[in-house]
Order: structure tokens, then C-alpha cells, then sequence
């Protein structure tokens, strides 16, 4: 068995009380965190500036290890994505987004996810397990050094992260942390706080942690302004409701000054995307954040369908006039622009091959049975 310790489990602090056990100062862990982070090194032998008596030590009880990559699929638009084995017959999916002034990694959490969203592929396909603070900061250190290297070049590529790809983050809190303060340190990657973004379906508790811990940018997969609909699109909406929610975005930006939350919004056919909706969404933010609203911007996602949801896209119209309106109330608005599904790497495809430990072909089927909230049930959930 392998029962080295692989460094990329630690942010500085942890690296540094790892080097402590090992009787070494603090700025070794530092010259080590840069050597992994900054140069993607994993070979001890070559970190020339460490100890000699810590270079020979470190390779019997430390390795620096990503994920075995399974699959790279690049798209016609330079979208990459790629494919790790997690063990266990579970792959995860990492997918690297490049535009003009900014490159974007979008990364995993989880081995499936619990929450079960009824438009998302990876819900559809269960839970299996968390990933590791190793296995999520592995696919940034990966991403950004064989980047690199096919480029052919010594500055960096990644320049903002995504916690949305399979998974809930929030519910694997964590681990997560490490990762975020490792992306933020500047003797690693050195991204603002407002270039690492953390996407949740609402786990409320956890936001307000959050705010203590590492105020991220914070985006919140809204999707419906009443709470009958909410339910039944994001089950964990039962255990958070809206009202909830948005308090706890309120208090959110109480630490993250000047600061806004990104509200994410998948647009279903019929289901979230006429005009009420609209109308309902800007009372929502007029009433949750005092007198100015609350401080956010709408990310519309035209939904990206798959079989099994038995949902459709929204008709490129009604995107357009659902954002107007938002855009007309003053609410800052933009549409999502879909990249890399050639490649199957956009929103919500993001399958990876997960073995369900939570019998969620069950639950979807009993979902299934129950029918979308018709339109015309403008009211909130009766408590
Ligand atoms: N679990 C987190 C982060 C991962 S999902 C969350 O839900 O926020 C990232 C984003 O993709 C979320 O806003 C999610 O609602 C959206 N998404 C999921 N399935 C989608 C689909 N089929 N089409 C478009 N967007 C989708
Ligand atoms: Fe999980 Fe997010 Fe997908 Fe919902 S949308 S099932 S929270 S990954």
C-alpha cells in the first residue's frame, strides 16, 4: 500500500505543519509549496535551493500526485477537457475554457453529487464520494502545468477557477478549503479572491462559513423564484428555501464588501423562463437585500439537454427577453455562452462515470412522477 503523503493535500499552513513533524522551519514549506505550485515540480531531487538532508528524506514518505488522467478531448474552440480516474470505477471531469483576456478552469468536487437537481446530468447520476483536498487542487496543478508545457510557456494560464463542475463544493467543505487557499496564496497560484468563484445549489450553513473562512466570489444556482418550483428542480431547496437563501447572500456580502452574488439560471422551456418568473425574481432581490437590493448579477444558462431529463432548452427568444427584463429593472444581466459541446464539456454535461451508491436511479423515477408547478402557482410554500 501507499502510504506516502501526497503534498498536494496541503495549503501552506498544512504543508507547514507537515515540515514541522519533520523537524524543518516553516520557510522550507514555503521554497516546497513553490517548487510544486509555481513550477508543477513533483520531483524532489531537482528543488536545488531545499536542504540536501530534506531532498533525500522527503522521497520515502511524500510524493506529489495528480489524478491518472483517463481522457483529453479538445474542442473546435480550444475548450479542454479531461477526464481523471478517481478510483473505484469513478472518473471526475475537469474542463479548461480559454478567451481573450483570461483562461478558466473548471473543476470537480465531488464523485457524482447528492442534491439531485432534476435539469443535471451529473445529479442524474448519483453520488459516490468526496474528493480529496489532493484530488481537487491535483486537477488545477495539472491543468495549469500541462498547459504550460503544450504552449510552451513559463507564464501563467489559468487565470480564474470554477468550483462547477461535477458536484456540490458546500457539501464538501472540507476538503474545499485547503484548495481555495492554496488557488489564493501567493506563493502558489496568487488568484484575487474574485477570480476563484464557488458555485452552490444553497447549502446555507456552509455559505455563512464561508464567509468566515475564505470569502470567494460566490454564485448561487437560483433557477426559480418560487419555492413549489424550486423543490422540485433543486430538492435541497426543501432543507434551504429561497427566502433562506437569500438571506444568506445578504450576510454573505456583509463580508465580501463590494461585492456581488452571481445568481446562475438555467433556462428551462416552459418551465422558468416567461415574464412572471422574471417579475418575481426582481421582487425577490428588491426584498432580500435593503434599500438598494441585494448587491448581484444574473447569469442566464440555456439548459443543456440530455435524455434522460425529459426537459428542453428555451427558445433563444425568450432567453433574450427574460435577461431585458431583468436588464430593464437594473439587475445586471448576461447570457452564458456555450462552449466546448462538440466536446460534451458545457453546463450541466459534465457526466465524468460514476458508480450511484445512493440508488438515485430510485429517486429520479419517484421525481419524475411529479409533475413541474404550473405557471399560473404564484405562491410561496405554505409553512
Ligand atoms: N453543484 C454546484 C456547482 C456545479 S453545477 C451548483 O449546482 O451550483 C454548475 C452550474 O451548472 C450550476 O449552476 C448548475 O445549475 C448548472 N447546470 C447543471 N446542469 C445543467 C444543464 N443541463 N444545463 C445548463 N446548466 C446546468
Ligand atoms: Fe449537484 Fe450542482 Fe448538478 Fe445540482 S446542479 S445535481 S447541485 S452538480
Amino acid at each position: 500500500m501507499n502510504t506516502r503523503t501526497n503534498l498536494l493535500d496541503f495549503d501552506l499552513d498544512g504543508l507547514a505543519a507537515f515540515c514541522e513533524q519533520l523537524g524543518e522551519k516553516r520557510f522550507r514549506a514555503t521554497q516546497l509549496f513553490r517548487w510544486i505550485h509555481q513550477r508543477g515540480a513533483s520531483d524532489f531531487s531537482a528543488m536545488s535551493d531545499l536542504a540536501k538532508s530534506l531532498r533525500e528524506k522527503l522521497p520515502g514518505i511524500a510524493e506529489v500526485r495528480a489524478l491518472p488522467v483517463v481522457a483529453e478531448h479538445v474542442s473546435a474552440d480550444g475548450t479542454v477537457k479531461w477526464l481523471f480516474d478517481v478510483g473505484g470505477g469513478d472518473a471526475v471531469e475537469t474542463v479548461f475554457i480559454p478567451e481573450d483576456d483570461r483562461g478558466t478552469l473548471c473543476i470537480s468536487s465531488q464523485a457524482g453529487c447528492a442534491v439531485n437537481c432534476r435539469f443535471c446530468s451529473t445529479g442524474h447520476q448519483g453520488f459516490s464520494r468526496n474528493l480529496t483536498t489532493a484530488e481537487i487542487t491535483g486537477q488545477l496543478w495539472y491543468a495549469e502545468h500541462a498547459l504550460r508545457k503544450r504552449l510552451g510557456t513559463s507564464e501563467r494560464v489559468v487565470s480564474n477557477v470554477v468550483m462547477m463542475g461535477m458536484g456540490e463544493p458546500l457539501q464538501n467543505y472540507s476538503a474545499l478549503v485547503p484548495s481555495l487557499r492554496t488557488m489564493l496564496d501567493d506563493h502558489a497560484y496568487g488568484m484575487s479572491r474574485r477570480r476563484v468563484t464557488v458555485s452552490t445549489s444553497g447549502v446555507v450553513p456552509m455559505i455563512d462559513r464561508l464567509s468566515q473562512d475564505c470569502p470567494v466570489a460566490l454564485a448561487v444556482s437560483l433557477h426559480a423564484p418560487i419555492d413549489t418550483l424550486r423543490d422540485n428542480l433543486v430538492p435541497l431547496n426543501r432543507k434551504y428555501p429561497i427566502a433562506e437563501l437569500l438571506d444568506a447572500c445578504k450576510r454573505y456580502l456583509e463580508f465580501a464588501p463590494r461585492d456581488f452574488i452571481t445568481f446562475e439560471y438555467c433556462m428551462l422551456d416552459g418551465v422558468n423562463d416567461l415574464p412572471e418568473h422574471a417579475d418575481r425574481l426582481i421582487a425577490l432581490v428588491r426584498e432580500h437585500g435593503g434599500g438598494a437590493g441585494l448587491s448581484c448579477k444574473f447569469n442566464l444558462i440555456p439548459f443543456n439537454p440530455f435524455p434522460a431529463s425529459g426537459l428542453t432548452r428555451s427558445p433563444r427568444e425568450r432567453v433574450v427577453a427574460f435577461a431585458k427584463r431583468l436588464s430593464d429593472a437594473g439587475i445586471v444581466t448576461t447570457v452564458r455562452k456555450t462552449r466546448g459541446d462538440d466536446i460534451d464539456a458545457a453546463c450541466g454535461q459534465l457526466a465524468g462515470d460514476v458508480k450511484d451508491r445512493t440508488r438515485v436511479e430510485d429517486r429520479i423515477a419517484r421525481q419524475r412522477r411529479i409533475p413541474l408547478v404550473p405557471v399560473s402557482a404564484f405562491v410561496t410554500r405554505e409553512s
